[in-house]
């Protein structure tokens, strides 16, 4: 294998560190998907990079190469040693010993924006797959001021993330990734390509922010829990799950309301568009 596989057994072996699997650690131990990840991420000088789960530091110390600011944030202390170690001499780095879902991310990229003096922010990151989802929501639903987001993630939650809504592999996720960003596939990456190897597939994929949300919402709250709801019955139609949900609203009345704009009353919530959801929750 390559040299990052050397390095990565090398400090292993250094610090006496074995995989905390309960921290979704699968560490990278191929330099030609740590290449494609950084590539894909566009990252210049002029950028702040935000690593979640820097690990060991062998996505990390590409970056640094990159990046005009790299600012790490990791969950175990383990790994803080290490990394404050490893790139002590490189005074663009930062590192926060912290739960990702619990930073204040607004905040942060504020103070870095006014530290630095860089104006754009980019997220990259080989997560931590039991996280995966609520990782994603945060960056989302937190309307943050960044670029975009490149990160490694199990292949089952990619398909749903680059899925066009209303394509076979909609999920609720879909919907909320499409308004917000445009996503793509960069490259699956085989399981042999970490330490240890992860039991499921994954894939490197690219998030760019919107300038604008992908369609005008009344009421985004609204909007997004009733795809929710939607969802939580796959297999029902979108007229049973609705009408069974707690959502107060009659079959009678979704029956009316999807004949008044020409949907199938036998349609499922995963073949709807996200214009179709946003009318029949603008009419409810
Ligand atoms: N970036 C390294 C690499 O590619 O080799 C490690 C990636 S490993 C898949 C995920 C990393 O996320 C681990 O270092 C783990 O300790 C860290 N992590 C797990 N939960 C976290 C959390 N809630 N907040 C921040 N980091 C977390």
């Amino acid at each position: 294998m390559s040299g990052v596989y050397e390095d990565t057994k090398f400090i292993m072996k250094k610090y006496g560190i074995t995989a905390n699997k309960k921290l979704g650690q699968n560490f990278l131990i191929d330099d030609k998907v740590i290449d494609t990840i950084v590539e894909a991420s566009e990252i210049t000088k002029e950028d702040i990079v935000i690593e979640i789960g820097p690990g060991l530091g062998t996505l990390t110390q590409k970056l640094l190469k990159m990046a005009g600011k790299v600012v790490a944030i990791e969950l175990d202390d383990r790994m803080i040693h290490i990394l404050k170690e490893r790139f002590f001499l490189e005074k663009h780095f930062e590192i926060l010993n912290d739960d990702v879902l619990k930073v204040d991310l607004k905040e942060l990229i504020v103070k870095k924006k006014v530290e630095t003096g860089l104006k754009k922010v980019k997220i990259v990151a080989n997560l931590p797959y039991y996280i995966t989802t609520p990782i994603i929501m945060k960056l989302l639903e937190e309307k943050l001021e960044i670029e975009s987001m490149t990160v490694m993630i199990q292949k089952e939650v990619a398909d749903r993330l680059t899925e066009i809504p209303g394509g076979k592999k909609s999920g609720a996720i879909t919907y909320t990734v499409y308004y917000y960003a445009i996503a793509k596939e960069i490259q699956t990456v085989p399981n042999h390509s970490f330490l240890p190897e992860p039991e499921v597939a994954s894939e490197v994929i690219k998030l760019d922010l919107r300038k604008e949300p992908a369609i005008k919402l009344k009421d985004e709250k609204k909007f997004f829990h009733f795809i929710k709801i939607a969802f939580m019955q796959r297999r029902k139609t979108l007229l049973n799950a609705i009408s069974n949900s707690n959502l107060d609203i009659s079959k009678e009345k979704m029956e009316k309301v999807l004949e008044e704009l020409g949907i199938d009353s036998k349609i499922r919530g995963e073949a709807l568009t996200i214009e179709q959801f946003a009318s029949i929750v603008e009419k409810i």
